[in-house]
């Protein structure tokens, strides 16, 4: 059965609701519903119609996130539902982040989703496969709820947030995967609708924040993947946020609205990759090809850390490398504790 709950983040104006969720700030007028097609204008309330009814929920390996760098090696109960607040011309998950149906979707309260991921032996519970900020309330009551349970979670998003929300969002969110769709202003117009500098802005407030980041960056041959400006990103993301953030760098296989454009080439992401290791990054990983070394090594000595075949993995060495360094990975301790670096 659907259920409809009262959204956060907006106001009444007189020709209608402003959602001040993310940057879209929508006016949305008496029975109508905002870009992201789950947040509607009912009898001038601003009502969530995705809050509780999911229309996707799996348990998977935390690097499938992907989360190379948080917990190795455990599954994560993985909650989506229906729309997005972006428009992404190569939608990997076009069919749920681009429609809304309100029928046939079960309810499921926060207190179920953490009762099935500790039912699930999940130690962590992500919103994933849509864009989890327009869900933000949900995603609020369930944190608080796996918060009492011991189970951590994460958010796997665009970074496209105000910043009222993002604060009262993440302050109950323990890692981030953010995309980075390109690093031009025009790509994320054309491609995407929205703007960069919000996602910047977004992964300089979780770096302020102490939260968990790793970044996946989808490369598009021609539009998105030349030289400068994959310098300029890891530039950036070396300077602003450290050397130890995880980068995944992904392929592109046709879809949705690009059928027409080639997948990656290996040579892009290995070229990608090296511009990346050259811009000082430590920790780069490749995504969505076969046959490629996807094992982390310590950044000082090169011995292995973790030992990954698709998705199994295989911790060879937690805390500390044998060399003496740190390994800035939280790994799950005695099966019970989490620890955070
Ligand atoms: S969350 Fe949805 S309704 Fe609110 S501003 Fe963004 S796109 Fe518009």
């Amino acid at each position: 059965m659907l259920k409809k709950q009262l959204a956060s983040w907006w106001k009444n104006e007189s020709d209608g609701i402003r959602c001040y969720l993310c940057p879209w700030k929508c006016l949305i007028k008496e029975g109508e519903v905002g870009i992201c097609k789950v947040r509607k204008n009912i009898s001038d309330n601003l009502y969530s119609l995705v809050y509780g009814n999911p229309i996707a929920i799996n348990i998977d390996p935390i690097e499938k996130k992907p989360l190379y760098h948080f917990l190795p090696g455990t599954s994560v109960f993985s909650v989506g539902t229906y729309g997005c607040n972006l428009q992404c011309k190569f939608c990997q998950n076009w069919n749920i982040s681009q429609k809304y149906f309100d029928d046939k979707i079960k309810y499921y309260s926060p207190s179920e989703i953490v009762e099935l991921a500790i039912k699930s032996k999940c130690k962590s519970i992500a919103f994933t496969y849509n864009e989890p900020t327009i869900f933000g309330e949900y995603v609020i009551d369930i944190a608080k709820q796996a918060k009492k349970n011991n189970i951590k979670t994460i958010m796997v998003t665009n970074g496209y947030i105000l910043p009222e929300a993002r604060m009262e969002i993440y302050k109950h969110i323990d890692a981030v995967n953010v995309d980075v769709k390109g690093f031009t202003e025009s790509f994320y117009k054309s491609f995407t609708g929205g703007k960069l500098k919000t996602v910047l802005d977004t992964l300089l407030y979780l770096k302020n924040e102490n939260i968990h980041i790793e970044i996946t960056t989808l490369l598009i041959n021609g539009e998105n993947d030349n030289k400068i400006d994959l310098k300029n990103e890891f530039d950036w993301i070396n300077n602003m946020l450290g050397s130890d953030i995880p980068l995944h760098l992904s392929a592109f296989y046709p879809n949705y609205k690009m059928n027409n454009y080639p997948s990656t080439t290996i040579e892009s992401m290995q070229n990608a990759y090296d511009i990346a290791k050259n811009s000082g990054l430590k920790y780069i990983y490749l995504g969505n090809v076969l046959d490629v070394d996807n094992n982390t090594y310590c950044s000082k000595c090169g011995e292995i850390i973790i030992n990954r075949s698709g998705y199994s993995t295989k911790i060879i060495q937690k805390n500390k490398c044998k060399c003496g360094k740190e390994n800035p990975i939280t790994f799950l301790k005695n099966n019970k504790q989490l620890t955070k670096k």
